[in-house]
């Protein structure tokens, strides 16, 4: 059993990828143009009706005002889901979905072993001195020659439910 077997619940991540920011230079770029663009409608909105205590001639600058408000949430929003979409890219490459995986251990996994699991209680695997199990399509199993046990058998040693395969 070599060194990596005992981290299977972590599971080998490309290097320099996780390192990397969730948002980039141009994110933040776009972030503070469009929260700056919104801030300066407020000011100029307070501005133009402070002038003023004539209700007619506040509603223009107050609709300017609320529309910098609204510029502001959207800029807010797209910061957040450029995030949101980086958290789904690493996502894919931890737990390595097929089409966009590039985690070697899903590399071989055997096809006809996983299309036989539907994931009954005496498929679960296990490599001896491990911390979690698995089903035994899971890609942190991989192609290892563990031997399978009952959930039973799997908690009375002590282990846990892989967080991947969810077992
Ligand atoms: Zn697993």
């Amino acid at each position: 059993m070599s060194m990596a077997d005992q981290y299977v619940g972590a599971p080998p991540a490309p290097q320099g990828f996780l390192g990397r920011p969730l948002w980039h230079q141009g994110d933040l770029l776009r972030w503070g143009l469009v929260v700056g663009v919104a801030l300066v409608m407020c000011i100029v909105g307070w501005y133009l009706a402070s002038e003023d205590a004539t209700m007619g001639k506040q509603i223009g600058p107050a609709n300017l005002a609320v529309g910098g408000l609204i510029v502001a949430g959207v800029g807010h929003v797209s910061w957040l889901l450029s995030g949101r979409r980086a958290v789904g890219e690493r996502r894919r490459v931890l737990l390595g979905e097929p089409a966009a995986a590039t985690v070697s251990v899903s590399e071989d996994v055997d096809v006809t072993r996983e299309m036989s699991v539907p994931g009954g209680a005496d498929d679960l695997i296990a490599g001896e001195g491990l911390r979690y199990y698995h089903r035994a399509d899971c890609t942190l199993a991989g192609s290892r020659d563990w031997p399978s046990a009952g959930r039973g058998e799997m908690e009375a040693a002590g282990r846990q439910p892989c967080g991947v395969c969810r077992p």
